[in-house]
């Protein structure tokens, strides 16, 4: 019987190693919602949506965002899916720093989160999907037959954020990074449409060590 599995928690937990893992393991798809939202906010930026204090330009984005198609694909040759933004794969583009100090106001904004959560609720209709990020057990999937809240502290995180740009050859500095974190969490956790939570049928799991 095919299942959902709903994976939420903080930037850096892990989220995404555990789901592609599983998802390889169960020969399930792994659907990132992070990447979703990263791939919102690169169009943005783009397309000079954001005003100079980065506040994002609401009226002009809601009008756009018909012409922004997310999609996925699996890369033949690393098993691991690709992120494609109106058709080109922007995989890299969407992780380093400028899209990660941009998203977190665009993934605030309701009818971003409307658009894309039903996207998201759609790919999950004919189950057997691993889908992560901050409000699928919550929201996206509350139905989801396994719900995980992963957990870590902000400095492994923040460590592990550094590794991973390090590991890629992108520019990384811990600081910046370490404070990115904070700000993604402040922001994720007090928003007034899905902020971050653990639904409380979640299992939790500290992945920290
Ligand atoms: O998971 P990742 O760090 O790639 O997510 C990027 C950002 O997208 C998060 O900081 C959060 O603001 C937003 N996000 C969200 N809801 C999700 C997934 C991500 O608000 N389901």
């Amino acid at each position: 019987m095919p299942m959902n599995i709903a994976i939420d928690g903080p930037v850096g937990a892990g989220k995404s190693s555990i789901a592609d893992q599983v998802a390889q393991r169960l020969h399930i798809l792994h659907l990132d919602t992070g990447a979703m939202y990263r791939s919102v906010t690169l169009f943005a930026l783009r397309n000079g949506l954001f005003n100079a204090d980065g506040s994002v330009k609401a009226d002009d984005l809601k009008e756009m965002l018909p012409q922004v198609n997310v999609s996925f694909k699996l890369n033949a040759a690393t098993g691991l899916p690709e992120t494609y933004l109106n058709g080109e794969m922007v995989e890299r583009d969407i992780r380093g720093m400028e899209v990660s100090s941009h998203v977190s106001p665009i993934a605030a904004i309701p009818f971003v989160r409307e658009a894309l959560v039903a996207q998201q609720k759609a790919m999950g209709n004919e189950k057997g999907v691993v889908m992560d990020g901050r409000d699928i057990g919550t929201v996206v999937f509350p139905d989801a037959e396994l719900k995980i809240f992963v957990t870590a502290s902000p400095e492994v995180r923040a460590k592990r954020r550094y590794d991973e740009l390090q590991a890629k050859g992108q520019p990384a500095d811990y600081d910046d990074i370490l404070k990115n974190v904070q700000q993604r969490d402040y922001i994720d956790t007090h928003r007034e449409v899905s902020p971050l939570r653990q639904a409380e049928d979640a299992i939790v799991l500290d992945n920290s060590h």
